[in-house]
């Protein structure tokens, strides 16, 4: 349970006064809240709460502190004045246009205060003739006299030591005052309880850094703009509360895990020899070093929790496929769980054969397989009759139970998504762990599903985890397993930091032998035919094949299907009937056809929406034109480029792009034409995507850091995994006065699942 005076922080901001239900739903948009936080993952999805706001942190400061008397102001100035109010003139008539002036004066000289429309009742309680007021506003000059028109403050003299003259900027939306905004939050701020302090004191006094609650008011607050810098002293605390939150609950997370029951797996290279006799190539050294930490990770008695990382087209199939031969040999089971059934059927294409040639009985399982087939296929697999199943979710299903499964494979190819299944994973610990006090979830082949729903939108940040499918029945299958995730994203290690912790990574970092390099060539969208005709003296000339890939649409009423088929209509006229179309739409039967007609050399082009990106692999197929490029990412780009290069033909890439660039599409388009390297393209996609988006890392689907969108991040970080280390290594279950504070900030940054796992110590 969350402590009791946390609980006003996760109340709905409704809660607050002032905020109603139109207020919340601005907020909302105001906040762009990360996936996973604010109440994501149900049917409150997206509503913001008070907590939110006190981490909607300031992202600039309007500065009133120049106090000119009044003869000394500058007209264009941003200026406090301190003045007396001599006298109302409110327009002449109801209906004059002419505005409402206060006019108000010091002892150097006089200035009117300018309301159009003004309320003259609002307007004589809030400046009383005779009074001394603070009034804060841009200055100008209208026919030679001095005025301020609608000043954004007006305060009483003697309120001067709260008067705003370091005014917090908060990112807006249409809609949403500012002044509003700022009632919100000092709503929020009142609900803040004194928190212990959890960091080291040495390490506070090192780097200067105040205590929490100081922290949070000096940045919504501020006294000085270093108070709102995201590199000052408060703004860092607040940082690396959050990073040392996340570190600790993913060190706590993995610690579970790898307590969970693991076996030693070893095979004795029996099947592996086999398989690298029916392969018409020798494995390279980046797959032979991979494969050798694989090995040694199932050979020993925790769990593998490890990361395969390597280009499209840089040879991961093979490697999944060897460590599987690894989990039969030593007479156990292995699966191969792709994101898509397309995939799934080129996984088996690829194995299936190979596996044969080694003696081994691998088959599929998708959502196609129904009734008596699928029934056939589950039996065979759970009388231990298969070695090997490739599939797809339909793996999941509760009514899919192995024989002795030793290792599971996830392709999750580009999908982003390696981090939701490992969230997934210690879910499932955390999950049996209430319902049966049983994190060994390995020898508990039925876990409850009890509580599975019911507190979902507390866990839903747990070790940053963004887990909304609810493919809960995962678990149940991968737990006990070693577990192997293959991505070809080229993930910047900073980023598998904030995601993993100290994950395991294996990296294939040359591409097969064989492959050609890809020459990359921006086109503007105008000289389309001309690629067209270039196009089809290759296709008809050489006998090559092509992909042409229609964009993602955003914000247009065209739908990307539509763009596809038009173009697919289009291309009709040079090709004929040799055109194919592929999209997401499509019966997955369609699709495997349309795929299987563009491989047998039926279709010679294959226009597509962004569905191909998902590692199809045609060797033959030597173009792939991307219209629209500049409406893509650098890290889909790259993907897309890697369906071509991997025959023998010299390959190309055409970005068809439509002018005027901007600077970031002109960059981007620039990076693709001088580099094929995914680790550059990533670091590149990065460093142009910015500061805070770096962090944001919203197109990548990771999940995302309120506060910690710092520059100094990796440094952060660093410190923070250590920090987390050290604490757990002194204090294994937070026991002590510490610890308990700890505890606090796991369920402030709502990492609460972790400290869940506790429970089950
Ligand atoms: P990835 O999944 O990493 O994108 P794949 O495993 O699909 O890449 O491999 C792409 C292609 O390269 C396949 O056709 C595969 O047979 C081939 N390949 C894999 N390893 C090698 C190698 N060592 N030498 C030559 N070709 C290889
Ligand atoms: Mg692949």
């Amino acid at each position: 349970m969350r402590p009791q005076e946390f609980l006003p922080l996760f109340q709905s901001v409704e809660t607050l006064a002032g905020v109603g239900a139109r207020m919340r739903a601005l907020l909302a948009k105001a906040l762009e809240l990360p996936h996973g936080a604010g109440g994501s993952g149900g049917a409150g999805a997206n509503s913001p709460r008070v907590i939110d706001l006190l981490w909607h942190l300031p992202s600039g400061l309007i500065d009133r502190r120049a106090r000119p008397r009044v003869r000394e102001a500058r007209p264009g100035q941003l200026a406090t004045l301190a003045v007396r109010v001599i006298e109302h003139r409110p327009p002449p008539s109801r209906h004059s246009k002419a505005p409402y002036r206060v006019l108000c004066a010091d002892d150097s000289g006089e200035i009117a205060l300018i309301f159009f429309r003004g309320d003259r009742r609002y307007l004589e309680r809030a400046l009383p003739v005779g009074a001394e007021r603070l009034v804060s506003g841009r200055i100008e000059r209208y026919r030679g006299r001095l005025q301020m028109p609608h000043p954004d403050h007006i305060a009483p003299r003697e309120d001067e030591a709260r008067f705003p003259f370091l005014e917090p900027v908060y990112p807006l939306t249409a809609g949403l005052g500012a002044k509003a905004l700022q009632k919100a939050i000092a709503g929020a701020l009142e609900r803040v309880p004194q928190m212990p302090e959890w960091q080291d004191a040495a390490w506070l006094e090192a780097r200067g850094w105040p205590g929490f609650n100081e922290a949070l008011l000096r940045l919504h607050r501020p006294e000085t703009p270093a108070d709102v810098s995201n590199t000052g002293p408060a703004w860092q605390r607040l940082a690396y509360d959050e990073l040392l939150a996340n570190q600790l609950a993913l060190a706590i997370v993995r610690r579970s895990t790898r307590a969970m029951a693991g076996r030693p797996i070893v095979g004795d290279g029996r099947l592996r020899a086999r398989i690298a006799d029916a392969l018409p190539f020798k494995l390279t050294a980046s797959q032979r070093q991979a494969l050798a930490e694989i090995a040694a990770d199932m050979a020993a008695p925790r769990r593998m929790l490890r990361l395969l990382q390597g280009d499209v087209g840089s040879g991961k199939t093979i490697v999944a496929l060897m460590a599987m031969a690894i989990a039969v040999e030593a007479g156990a089971q292995a699966a191969l769980m792709a994101p898509t059934e397309v995939l799934a059927r080129q996984h088996l294409e690829t194995i299936g054969p190979l596996a044969e040639a080694a003696g081994l009985k691998v088959t599929l399982l998708t959502g196609r397989e129904k009734g008596r087939a699928r029934r056939q296929i589950l039996t065979l697999l759970a009388d231990g009759h298969l070695d090997m199943i490739i599939g797809t979710h339909a793996l999941f299903q509760p009514d899919v139970v192995f024989a002795d499964l030793a290792l599971a494979v996830i392709d999750e190819q580009h999908r982003f998504g390696v981090h939701q299944r490992l969230a997934l994973q210690s879910k499932g610990g955390g999950r049996s762990a209430r319902a049966g006090g049983n994190v060994q979830g390995a020898r508990d082949p039925h876990p409850s599903q009890k509580g599975a729903s019911g507190d979902e939108r507390q866990s839903t940040r747990a070790h940053a985890g963004d887990e909304r499918s609810g493919q809960s029945t995962d678990e149940r299958t991968v737990r006990g397993a070693d577990v192997l995730v293959m991505t070809a994203t080229p993930i910047p290690r900073t980023l598998l930091m904030t995601h993993y912790g100290d994950l395991d990574v294996s990296r294939l970092t040359e591409k097969p032998a064989g492959r050609k390099p890809v020459t990359t060539r921006a086109v503007a969208n105008d000289r389309i035919e001309e690629v067209i005709l270039a196009l089809k003296r290759a296709i008809e000339g050489e006998g090559a094949q092509a992909y042409w890939v229609c964009p993602l649409v955003e914000g247009s009423d065209k739908s990307p299907l539509a763009a596809a088929e038009e173009r697919h209509g289009h291309l009709k006229k040079y090709f004929g009937s040799r055109v194919g179309l592929i999209h997401g739409q499509m019966a997955s039967t369609a699709k495997d056809e349309a795929m299987a007609r563009f491989q047998k050399g039926e279709i010679v082009i294959l226009v597509a929406t962004t569905v191909i990106e998902v590692g199809v692999d045609v060797p033959n197929a030597s173009i792939i034109v991307i219209e629209h490029a500049e409406r893509f990412g650098l890290a889909q780009l790259h993907q897309l480029r890697g369906r071509v290069g991997r025959g023998r033909r010299a390959s190309s890439c055409i970005l068809l792009y439509q002018p005027p660039l901007g600077e970031t599409a002109r960059a981007r388009l620039e990076t693709m034409r001088a580099t094929e390297d995914g680790f550059v393209i990533a670091e590149e996609d990065l460093r142009l995507r910015g500061g805070g988006e770096l962090m944001g890392t919203r197109q990548s689907g990771l999940p995302e850091f309120r506060i910690a969108r710092i520059p100094n991040l990796e440094e952060l970080l660093m410190a923070a995994r250590d920090d987390a280390r050290l604490i757990l290594a002194r204090d294994p279950e937070l026991k002590s006065e510490r610890g308990a504070a700890l505890r606090r900030l796991l369920y402030l940054f709502e990492c609460d699942e972790a400290v869940r796992l506790f429970r089950t110590g």
